[in-house]
């Protein structure tokens, strides 16, 4: 086990540092604060993130972290670690890590004992998730799906019978492509639409799939789609990957398995005997 105290020890630090996603006034003067200490900001391009640095007055040394790299990038910050250095993350936009680089040196950093510190900031999919006005727990953050039609449909099937809100991102150009795919393998759910999110064109399209398909051509900007989890199948069909999936995420979350059942029992409405066997069945 490592335990970190954040601020209760001389360890050098890894900081992920959040950037706004379009909205530069929701850069966090503690953000600021931190990326104007450390000794360097790691990023995914420096010409991008220079920009923006120098916006708030921000001129310490910039290094490459790249995901096609990242094996020798971890490296370079870990080196830069054993160094005594501090060093701040960040990405082109939102958080670090969620669909950015960053796993690789946040796994060995914390395995190697070095302090790893978040600042709190914006990622897309929250904004686009808590204004969707679909129940926001449970949720799945998915994501990109797969460029091609038969991997996409592929992912898609896997999470059909899924409850919980799903949450993807996708790209303009594949928008059209994205929905009605999920039309088909999900049917006509309700689904939000976000774009442009803190920008001056923020857009919200709220309606059933098909609707949303329907007006999103010709559409432009970042995206993200909220769509409503599997309501319906959920309670005939029961999908044991699903609910064993929900009962140990909560037993990772430090409750206990008893605990963890009523809980996801209280939230599918699945019997809690039923839910136990199941559990039982499973363990031996
Ligand atoms: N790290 C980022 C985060 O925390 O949200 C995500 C980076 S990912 C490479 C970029 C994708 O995030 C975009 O293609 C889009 O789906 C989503 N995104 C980023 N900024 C956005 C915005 N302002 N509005 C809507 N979606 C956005």
């Amino acid at each position: 086990m490592n335990r970190q105290k954040s601020f209760e020890n001389e360890k050098p630090t890894l900081y992920l540092v959040p950037t706004p996603i379009g909205n530069l006034s929701e850069m966090s003067p503690r953000a600021i604060e931190i990326l104007k200490s450390v000794n360097v900001i790691a990023c995914e391009d420096t010409r991008t993130s220079g920009q923006m640095l120098k916006h708030f007055g921000i001129h310490n040394r910039l290094i490459a972290y790249q995901n096609f790299n990242e094996d020798p990038s971890a490296r370079g910050i870990i080196n830069l670690l054993s160094q005594g250095q501090n060093v701040a993350l960040i990405s082109d936009a939102g958080y670090p890590l969620i669909n950015d680089p960053g796993q690789r040196v946040v796994t060995e950093a914390t395995a190697l004992g070095y302090n790893v510190v978040p600042v709190s900031g914006c990622s897309a999919f929250l904004n686009a998730l808590v204004a969707s006005g679909l129940i926001v727990q449970p949720f799945i953050f998915i994501g990109f799906l797969p460029q091609s039609d038969n991997e996409r449909n592929k992912k898609l099937r896997e999470y059909r019978s899924y409850p919980m809100t799903l949450v993807f991102y996708e790209a303009p150009h594949r928008i059209a492509k994205c929905l009605k795919s999920c039309l088909d393998i999900f049917g006509d759910r309700r689904c939000c639409l976000a774009r442009e999110l803190t920008k001056v064109h923020e857009e919200f399209l709220r309606g059933t799939i098909s609707e949303v398909l329907e007006a999103c051509e010709g559409l432009k900007g970042e995206m993200v789609i909220i769509i409503d989890g599997n309501h319906e199948d959920f309670h005939k069909d029961i999908d044991y990957g699903t609910l064993m999936m929900m009962v140990n995420d909560q037993i990772s979350q430090g409750m206990s398995k008893s605990d963890a059942v009523k809980k996801v029992a209280g939230e599918t409405g699945i019997s809690r005997r039923k839910l136990y066997e199941m559990v039982h069945s499973i363990e031996n």
